[in-house]
């Protein structure tokens, strides 16, 4: 029996089905995916396809055929692989229920023999990933069985005149391929309008609890909420120090907790004199370590060894606090945590 961990991540499975039918429901008529790629931006790809097939979503993204391989793929789930493939993918691939996603000249004439299903990426502006539009218009992908043709927004959470451009780019396309669908809106896409979703929308980060644009304020709860144990209580007088560098020093006498949480967990050295847990009663106070951080609690003069703390990790604001993109605060939660589904 291995002992419980001493740092949790509590998820919220109504607040994820929630995002996503909020989502879903801004897009008009077009179907609503899931992007689960980097284990469903850390709180784990497969609890994550589990819940949101559950509620009608039938379109999943991972990046790479490993991340594909290790999900178990409900009856009608559809995977696609966005970095589409390889050489060294390919025997894997043919064999496998997921669609790449082709990006280039090469990796469709890898992949047209296969007489096989796929997406296609065009580049309509961001100069990632993508064919051109006119490989298309010069025959590219005939012959092929293109699903959905996609394309990507380099800046849909601003305001940019970019996204206008692009969006109308893909929609000169219409017509173009034998494509089933076409698609272009992550989740800060969506919040642009109905224009925008096509056939189908590709949301990550709003399923996440991240606030891609305004548009998306009071709607998207919060889904991830780090926990973690106190190791040890103490209390440090008037100008002692706490932490490396002895970077906080006490004016006052300060009742401190050490939590068991730290940079290796994700939670990053930015956060040092701006983090906070308990909903904003405990600051944390000096440095943060790789495996622990320390927080005054004063507050609070019942907490002690072995009680839990919630970090404060709504995404905007821990965002706004470490200088951290929400992308990142999701990613980095790290593998110590145990994911709790509730
Ligand atoms: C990651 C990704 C998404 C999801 O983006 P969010 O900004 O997290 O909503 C959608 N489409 C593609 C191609 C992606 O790589």
């Amino acid at each position: 029996m291995i002992p419980p961990a001493p740092l949790r991540l509590r998820l919220d499975g109504a607040a994820l089905v929630h995002n996503w039918q909020w989502l879903r429901d801004q897009g008009g008529t077009a179907a609503c995916g899931a992007a689960i790629k980097a284990d469903g931006y850390g709180l784990g790809a497969q609890g994550v396809l589990d819940r949101l097939s559950a509620a009608g979503c039938s379109d999943f993204f991972v990046a790479t055929w490993g991340e594909a391989a290790a999900l178990k793929l409900p009856g009608d789930a559809r995977l696609a692989v966005l970095h589409g493939v390889r050489d060294a993918d390919m025997a894997f691939a043919v064999d496998h229920a997921a669609r790449p996603v082709l990006n280039s000249a090469e990796q469709v004439i890898r992949w047209r023999g296969t007489g096989r299903a796929c997406d296609v990426m065009v580049d309509t502006g961001m100069n990632r990933l993508g064919i051109a539009a006119a490989d298309i218009a010069g025959g590219l992908l005939d012959g092929l069985a293109v699903d959905t043709l996609m394309s990507h927004l380099a800046c849909a959470d601003e305001d940019s005149a970019m996204n206008a451009r692009q969006c109308a780019a893909l929609a000169g396309l219409a017509g173009s391929t034998g494509a089933r669908r076409l698609s272009l809106a992550n989740s800060a896409g969506i919040c642009l309008g109905p224009d925008y979703a096509f056939d189908l929308t590709r949301p990550g980060l709003a399923l996440y609890g991240g606030i891609p644009r305004r548009e998306a304020e009071g709607h998207i709860r919060q889904v991830a909420f780090p926990e973690a144990e106190i190791v040890q209580r103490r209390r440090i007088e008037p100008g002692e120090t706490i932490g490396y560098g002895a970077c906080f020093t006490a004016a006052a006498p300060t009742e401190v907790a050490i939590l068991n949480i730290g940079y290796a967990d994700g939670y990053w050295r930015n956060f040092f004199g701006h983090g906070s847990a308990g909903a904003g009663r405990f600051p944390v106070i000096g440095r943060i370590s790789m495996d622990l951080i320390a927080i005054s609690v004063d507050a609070e003069p019942a907490l002690g060894e072995g009680d839990w703390v919630a970090i404060d990790y709504a995404l905007p604001s821990a965002a706004a606090a470490s200088g951290m993109a929400q992308y990142e605060l999701l990613t980095g939660l790290g593998q110590r945590f145990e994911r709790r589904w509730d």
